[in-house]
């Protein structure tokens, strides 16, 4: 099955077709962290681009490039969503390629040629590293992403400098921080705290009511952890009534809405969606493929086991707490 990512219409296979001396040998760590780089040459010289880099790797005495990918601003692609800056698929991304040192093992690496320095990134740049994310969270592929300068070791370094956060609501206003594999392996210095706070919508709590049996004390190497069912797995105890939904800025229906409804509910629920950016156009009542669009993005970040773009008590209770989180 081939991944999300290998079907950008801006991405090039250059897997073993780049100058190279040897090879990188496969990872026996997987892959959490999604690394982001920039080049430091200007992304209009010629020598701005996988090619060159894999030269310049090559002469250091490196196997190969030391990236995954490579994103090449100067060279632009026209795909059917608009013009978008290519992608160079450059080493497979099993190898454990050079790029973050000791953290190369587990790190996937991702260059975007440039100096961002001095330099902007152009839109075709920005919708091609957003896209890119996206698919590869889509894909299950890391579960964080950071700059290179965020990496153990590598504070000193001016890399990736742009604000990748940023840039991945490029296209939509949204951020997709994570897709939550279903379990995970304790690896070595993990805590539930630490996983809760690296898993969008998952608290330690949930956590621990999933994984009955599980001392989180005691967590041990190899130890598998269900995180599938993990999300609101825990139910606070409820002592104060629950505030009366007109009382919110935006107050939410109840009941089920799905394409095709019309109303006053359907109209609190755009405006809803509008208020967090996950955007449906005007508020009109009218549930039609922009409103299922909308809510199954929203579904795809905050309840990834249930797209299906249909409005209903679990969407509702995701929704208001996010609406909460945003301090309406
Ligand atoms: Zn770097």
């Amino acid at each position: 099955m081939a991944y999300a990512f290998e079907k950008l219409p801006q991405l090039v296979d250059k897997r073993g077709k780049l100058p190279r001396k040897g090879s990188y040998s496969k990872r026996t760590k997987k892959i959490t962290d999604r690394v982001w780089h920039h080049s430091l040459t200007l992304s209009h010289l010629g020598g701005s681009d996988a090619e060159s880099f894999a030269d310049y790797h090559v002469s250091l005495g490196w196997p190969g490039v030391g990236y995954h990918f490579v994103i090449e601003p100067k060279n632009k692609v026209y795909t059917p969503k608009g013009k978008r800056a290519r992608i160079v698929y450059a080493n497979d991304i099993n190898l454990r390629t050079y790029h973050v040192g000791d953290s190369n093992q587990f790190s996937l690496g991702i260059c975007v040629a440039g100096d961002y320095r001095t330099e902007k990134l152009d839109d075709a740049t920005k919708a091609t590293i957003d896209e890119l994310q996206e698919a590869l969270v889509r894909d299950g592929i890391g579960q964080r992403d950071k700059s290179h300068q965020e990496m153990p070791g590598y504070s000193w370094k001016a890399c990736c400098v742009f604000d990748y956060q940023k840039v991945f609501a490029f296209l939509n206003g949204e951020i997709i921080s994570n897709t939550s594999p279903k379990t995970y392996v304790i690896q070595e210095g993990d805590t539930f705290w630490g996983l809760a706070n690296n898993i969008d919508g998952i608290t330690v709590n949930d956590l621990i009511v999933a994984n009955p049996g599980v001392d989180p004390k005691k967590l041990k190497v190899g130890q598998k952890i269900n995180l599938g069912k993990a999300k609101n797995a825990y139910t606070p105890k409820k002592d104060k009534p629950k505030k009366a939904q007109e009382t919110y800025k935006y107050p939410l229906p109840s009941g089920v809405l799905s394409e095709g409804n019309k109303g006053e509910n359907v109209k609190k629920l755009q405006r809803a969606l509008n208020a967090i950016y996950f955007k449906c156009g005007t508020a009109d009542g009218i549930f039609g493929s922009k409103t299922k669009d909308a809510l199954s993005r929203f579904q795809m970040v905050y309840l990834p086991y249930e797209v299906d773009g249909v409005y209903g008590p679990n969407t509702r209770k995701k929704l208001q707490a996010v609406l909460k989180s945003k301090g309406f």
